[in-house]
């Protein structure tokens, strides 16, 4: 991938990080250690958790997730198409199908109202996304899947640390998960983790990742069928020590958001600029701007160019699934989730990491203005 000389995400990785991985190094047990259960715990710890699972991603984890619930071909699980592409991919890993909604254009997470309107006697489960560290309405979810008998499953993969009234994302739904790519909120290298309060969904995780075997059994015993989504003690001694810093990390993302606000706060009738949401002290994962409705995904792209040959990362967050080619070979189009394709079009991501500086944010607001000045003056 291109470095640009500002880029859209980096990790924040300490003298203390390197040593905790240096020392497993040292040790003899790479896998399956002792760091494993280690930071299992400070996960679970941090979020309020009876149970956390560390997998190899936050995909291995959703996957796991959906086999847990007993979801399978024939049942239908409601998600949205503004997301990452793997919170709907591993609802076809199980062979079930996939049955969008539509957004709320404020959060960009998915409408309650839409979800109820979609349930049909095949739907078996909601899976909702913390899109980019705004929580879903979970309140109204929970209350829909109680009355009609869903699970539900958080894809908090970009909210770790938000919390609503002292509820951590991952914990509103039957079970969560994070992810520990090097954009997310901390790191592991790669990896992922399941939280729930459900023993059943946590001792199948914990088998189903260590290929079917029993949490009992001899090494060469496997019970059912399972994959290796184990994560080395490596990645877990970096995760935690990563996971002491998290609470420095979120409070270092807010201030770039406000700084970022504070830049762009001459231009909001041009470009909306990410709020925290009522009540919720919010984990940012990205920072996406939106262009007003007048402008164009031309606009948008020209835009994107422009920041780029200034030598700044950003992106377009996020292409729908539903329009990416393997969903369009489902049948999809466009006209088919009109809010998700009008955020979409317009929402540019950012720069955004813990070591952006004052000064970093100022330039890209400079630049950023530049190329808003640039667009065609019709729009
Ligand atoms: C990052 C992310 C995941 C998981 O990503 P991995 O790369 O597999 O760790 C899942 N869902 C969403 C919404 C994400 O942003």
């Amino acid at each position: 991938m291109t470095q640009y000389h500002i880029p859209l995400a980096a990790p924040d990785i300490s003298e203390d990080d390197i040593q905790a991985v240096v020392d497993v190094l040292h040790s003899s047990q790479l896998s399956l250690g002792p760091k494993l259960p280690e930071f299992e715990g400070a996960i679970a710890s941090f979020v309020g958790a009876k149970h956390a699972v560390a997998v190899n991603s936050g995909t291995s984890a959703l996957h796991l997730c959906v086999r847990a619930l007993g979801i399978k071909e024939g049942d239908e699980v409601i998600t949205t198409p503004f997301s990452f592409i793997a919170s709907a991919n591993c609802i076809l890993y199980e062979k079930a199908t996939v049955k969008f909604v539509d957004i709320n254009p404020d959060t960009y997470c998915i409408d309650p109202a839409l979800v109820e309107a979609a349930i049909t006697p095949k739907t078996k489960a909601i899976l909702a996304v913390d899109i980019f560290g705004y929580l879903a309405d979970w309140k109204a979810l929970k209350e829909i899947a109680d009355k009609h008998n869903l699970v539900l499953i958080e894809d908090s993969c970009e909210a770790l640390g938000s919390v609503r009234s002292g509820t951590h994302a991952g914990m509103f739904a039957d079970c969560g998960m994070f992810a520990f790519y090097p954009n997310k909120q901390m790191t592991t290298g790669e990896g992922g983790v399941i939280v729930t309060n459900r023993e059943d969904i946590a001792n199948q995780a914990r088998s189903e990742r260590n290929q079917g075997r029993a949490l009992d059994s001899k090494w060469l015993e496997h019970r059912t069928l399972g994959f290796n989504y184990r994560l080395s003690d490596i990645n877990c001694a970096l995760g935690t020590s990563q996971l002491k810093r998290l609470p420095e990390f979120i409070t270092k993302r807010q201030q770039v958001v406000a700084w970022y606000a504070e830049e762009l706060a001459d231009i909001t009738d041009v470009l909306s600029v990410p709020r925290p949401q009522n009540g919720v002290d919010t984990s940012w994962f990205v920072y996406v701007v939106r262009l007003a409705d007048r402008y164009t995904a031309k606009d948008r792209n020209a835009l994107i160019a422009h920041l780029e040959s200034h030598d700044i990362g950003c992106n377009t967050y996020f292409p729908p699934i539903h329009l990416q080619p393997i969903y369009r070979d489902m049948g999809h189009s466009e006209g088919d989730f009109p809010i998700t394709e009008h955020v979409a079009d317009r929402t540019i991501a950012l720069p955004f990491f813990v070591n952006l500086s004052k000064e970093e944010v100022a330039s890209v607001c400079t630049i950023l203005k530049d190329g808003l000045n640039l667009l065609p003056k019709s729009s």
